[in-house]
């Protein structure tokens, strides 16, 4: 590698969980520390209109501060019969300080009699590695379910059904989801690119 900055990752969060899953995905492979690690305390402004700008605005925060490689993620939850909706504002459906439990609420009563029920789970992962940046994709398709179902994951989980399966995501164990997830998915071509890159730099 050509200089200190270029030994470690950054990753635009301060979501511990998904640390640890993006620490586990790269296994050892590249050293990836949380913007807090740099002692950024606040949170990152996300004043994008789609997933694609806000992970690029988190993402570019940190490498336009801090001068390192860096990436971050935005995920939505993407509704055909509501047009994309709840999309890049999945995290306030509900309205500000709203809860996982009013948003699935709002879901569920929108798509009271409709038929229609076919919704994915999206990720955007942006990067800025060496001075380039670079995006990368995880979808997975599915449909809401007529009412909440199992205790496990976060968000929306109780109430999305990947396809070909009959449980909802909160019904699954964290590994089963996470072989079939949007971020999962996102990261391995992420995590695919860069070892590429590490494996070319040797
Ligand atoms: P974020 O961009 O990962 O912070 O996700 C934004 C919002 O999307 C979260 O607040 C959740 O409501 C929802 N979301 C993201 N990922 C998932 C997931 O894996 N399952 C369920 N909901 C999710």
């Amino acid at each position: 590698m050509k200089s200190d900055s270029l030994k470690v990752l950054v990753f635009a969060s301060g979501n511990k969980h998904k640390l640890s899953e993006i620490q586990a995905a790269f296994d050892g492979q590249l050293p990836i520390v949380s913007m807090r690690d740099l002692g950024f305390t606040g949170e990152i402004d996300e004043y994008g209109t789609t997933l694609t700008e806000n992970a690029k605005i988190k993402s570019t925060f940190i490498y336009e501060t801090y001068k390192r490689n860096a990436f971050a993620d935005d995920t939505g939850l993407e509704i055909e019969a509501l047009k994309g909706a709840p999309g890049v504002y999945s995290a306030r459906y509900a309205g500000l300080d709203c809860s996982f439990e009013d948003n699935m609420n709002k879901v569920l009563q929108e798509l009271d009699g409709i038929e229609n029920r076919k919704a994915q789970f999206r990720t955007i992962m942006n990067l800025w590695w060496e001075g380039e940046n670079y995006a990368f994709e995880g979808i997975v398709k599915g449909e809401i379910s007529s009412s909440p179902k199992g205790k496990d994951g976060f968000g929306y989980d109780p109430i999305f059904r990947p396809e070909g399966h009959t449980r909802t995501f909160a019904e699954m164990t964290a590994n089963e989801k996470n072989s079939m997830s949007h971020r999962s998915r996102a990261m391995k071509k992420l995590v695919d690119f860069l070892t590429d890159r590490l494996r070319s730099a040797q």
